[in-house]
């Protein structure tokens, strides 16, 4: 199904769309005509990777017909037939498919390296990757994602994009707000949604769409709210949006806001309408809490009972070794990546041990070294990243972590690597999952070897025998 005409958008919808234009005194046409024009395209590109990789630019922007998203530097639209989902460069993270209004809501938060950042709804992950592409590995992203296999995406699109600050939490968000009561300098709340801007993109958005589901929406944004207003520092600042168009999901919600939370001034609110800007819509809000807000030490709701009885706890979080095997496996580490991976330079931070593997969190912000210190703050919690996963500890040795070859920004920072152009057959089978040839001047190599196209890392091989054995996880492999 294919929505062409207005006529096939539900009446409900149709008539508060037009009280909403009557309202504001603008005509409804354009916008209901945006119904039959083909939808954008977008991808939003990965700093990191694309600076520094001129052929992969210089092919991507050809091979994808590559135009600027106004309102975001790192965004573009791609022509559809060009199917950059598919291309090896997605596989090496160059960039993550985005809606071109969705990149609106993170350029609006503008986090910054250093700071303690909350994604609150962050599956799939496109602001999450956003985001952490701005604090460019410095600070601590925590994205949080209700819903279990949603969550296990998003982690592994963090990872994809090489993502080395994040945590990637399962949590309702009170029970989040339980642990980490005021402590974020930013929030990112994109508030599930009746998705009203998903039409275009999305028939099935109009099948669930109705105008209970919309008050059954603002009911849950409402809810999810209380969670958020309770983790942001005082002077914080947090992002709230959606891709819906209606009031009710939409300025309604930051009237509620205001009223019911006077410590926070709205900075700025916007909506990206479809026939004004050339995407699917989206409203964002930009609201800052007060720096003279009550914190955890004076707060009244409890929150300060909360956070001295998680001072009182086990240092422990669930399933973590101790700090001594943690440092012991993090030396066997340093010694593998001494020899095989010594470009990479780990951001300051602290090994985790979890059972065989080994994660990594950068620490440099007071607020995330404070989170480590007490690691029971995690206990309970389900956790489907912790920073960065650095190795699978096994018997003897250990083997490099798919994540930590996503994490190198350039196939030169191994000692040895397989580096080959997107269309050489051997990267297509390595996707694949298959063993692939070296290239010439390293058929006499043996041990773990990066593998990468134009110079962007895919994953790991081992070398031996002329031949490099694929180490990509089964669950990446392409299929066909
Ligand atoms: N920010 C994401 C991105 O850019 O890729 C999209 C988030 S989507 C609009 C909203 C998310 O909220 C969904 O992943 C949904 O599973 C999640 N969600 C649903 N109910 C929730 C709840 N009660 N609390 C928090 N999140 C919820």
């Amino acid at each position: 199904m294919s929505i062409s005409l207005p006529d096939e958008l539900p009446l409900a919808y149709q008539e508060q769309m037009k009280r909403l234009f009557e309202a504001d005194g603008e005509p409804i046409d354009p916008f209901l005509d945006s119904y039959r024009e083909p939808r954008a395209y977008g991808l939003r590109v990965q700093p990191w990777k694309w600076n520094g990789h001129e052929t992969a630019r210089r092919n991507a922007a050809a091979l994808f017909g590559l135009e600027p998203v106004p309102w975001c530097p790192e965004g573009y639209y791609y022509e559809e037939s060009s199917r950059p989902g598919k291309h090896p460069y997605h596989h090496a993270g160059l960039y993550y498919i985005q809606e071109p209004s969705a990149m609106s809501s993170a350029e609006l938060l503008d986090p910054q390296p250093g700071e303690l950042v909350l994604d609150l709804a962050a599956a799939p992950g496109g602001k999450a990757t956003q985001i952490a592409g701005r604090m460019k590995g410095e600070g601590l992203l925590i994205a949080n994602e209700i819903h279990p296999q949603r969550a296990k995406i998003l982690a592994e699109n963090m990872e994809r994009m090489g993502v080395v600050n994040c945590i990637v939490t399962q949590a309702d968000p009170h029970a989040l707000a339980e642990r980490f009561p005021y402590s974020f300098d930013r929030i990112m709340l994109d508030a599930p949604c009746s998705g009203e801007g998903m039409f275009r993109k999305d028939p099935e958005a109009v099948n669930e769409w109705s105008p209970e589901h919309v008050e059954a929406c603002a009911l849950r944004q409402r809810d999810i709210i209380r969670a958020a207003v309770r983790m942001l520092r005082p002077g914080g600042s947090l992002v709230y949006s959606t891709c819906t168009f209606n009031r009710r999901e939409n300025e309604d919600i930051i009237a509620h806001w205001l009223e019911t939370y006077p410590e926070f001034e709205l900075v700025r609110m916007e909506r990206l309408w479809p026939h004004r800007h050339r995407g699917e819509g989206h409203f964002v809000a930009l609201l800052k809490k007060s720096s003279s807000a009550p914190d955890a030490t004076d707060a009244a709701d409890g929150s300060a009972s909360a956070q001295s009885g998680r001072r009182g706890g086990s240092r422990k979080g669930k399933g973590a070794s101790g700090v001594n095997a943690a440092a012991a496996a993090f030396r066997q580490y340093a010694e593998w990546a001494r020899e095989h991976l010594p470009g990479l330079e780990l951001p300051p931070g602290r090994p985790l041990l979890f059972g065989d593997e080994l994660y990594y969190v950068p620490d440099t912000h007071p607020g995330a070294r404070a989170l480590l210190d007490d690691a029971s703050v995690f206990s309970g919690l389900r956790l489907h990243r912790l920073g960065l996963h650095l190795a699978h500890l096994r018997k003897n040795r250990l083997e490099p972590a798919h994540a930590l070859a996503m994490a190198c920004t350039a196939a030169d920072q191994a000692a040895l690597r397989f580096d080959a152009a997107a269309d050489d057959p051997r990267i297509a089978a390595y996707l694949r999952g298959e063993p692939i040839a070296p290239n010439p001047e390293q058929s006499g190599a043996k041990g773990w070897t990066l593998v990468a196209v134009d110079g962007l890392p895919i994953g790991w091989g081992k070398a031996s025998d002329g031949l490099i054995k694929n180490h990509l996880p089964k669950g990446l492999r392409a299929l066909g």
